[in-house]
């Protein structure tokens, strides 16, 4: 049920449930918890790639923590290649790609997710692969 969530998600046709707000609502509640023992040191950084090319604090991983932690849903949750390269470092062991994932799911259920990955699931519904034809 929660694959086909996520894919009417991606489609930009899943309607916005009660049920659903109370799950993303739920996931968000998870993502503070998973997040609690980020003391915002910044160790995580300069292991990021996409922080490395960006070099915006917001993509960085704990500019990802200190938004998702403030249950902000925010599309910087999807500019993550969930490589674990921050969780390496971190002293606190916080599990940054679980609460990104959680934080991901929750977009979607709020009918929030990236329309890049709409067009995507469209042209493999449509053509059988990504790029809209069948060879
Ligand atoms: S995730 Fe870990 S390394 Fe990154 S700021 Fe938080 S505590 Fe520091
Ligand atoms: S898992 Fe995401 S946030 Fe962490 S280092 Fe990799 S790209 Fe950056």
């Amino acid at each position: 049920m929660i694959l086909l969530n996520v894919l009417e998600g991606m489609m930009g046709k899943h309607k916005v449930s009660e049920a659903d707000k109370i799950e993303a609502n739920n996931l968000m509640e998870e993502v503070v918890e998973i997040l609690e023992p980020c003391i915002k040191c910044g160790m995580c950084k300069s292991l990021c790639p996409v922080f490395r090319v960006l070099r915006e604090e917001q993509v960085s991983p704990r500019g990802k923590a200190i938004i998702l932690s403030e249950k902000i849903l925010d599309k910087v949750v999807f500019e993550c290649t969930l490589c674990k390269g921050c969780e390496q470092e971190c002293p606190s062991d916080v599990k940054v790609c679980d609460a990104i994932l959680k934080g991901r799911e929750a977009m979607v259920l709020r009918g929030k997710g990236l329309k890049s990955d709409a067009e995507r699931v469209r042209e493999v519904w449509k053509g059988g692969n990504f790029f809209g034809k069948r060879d």
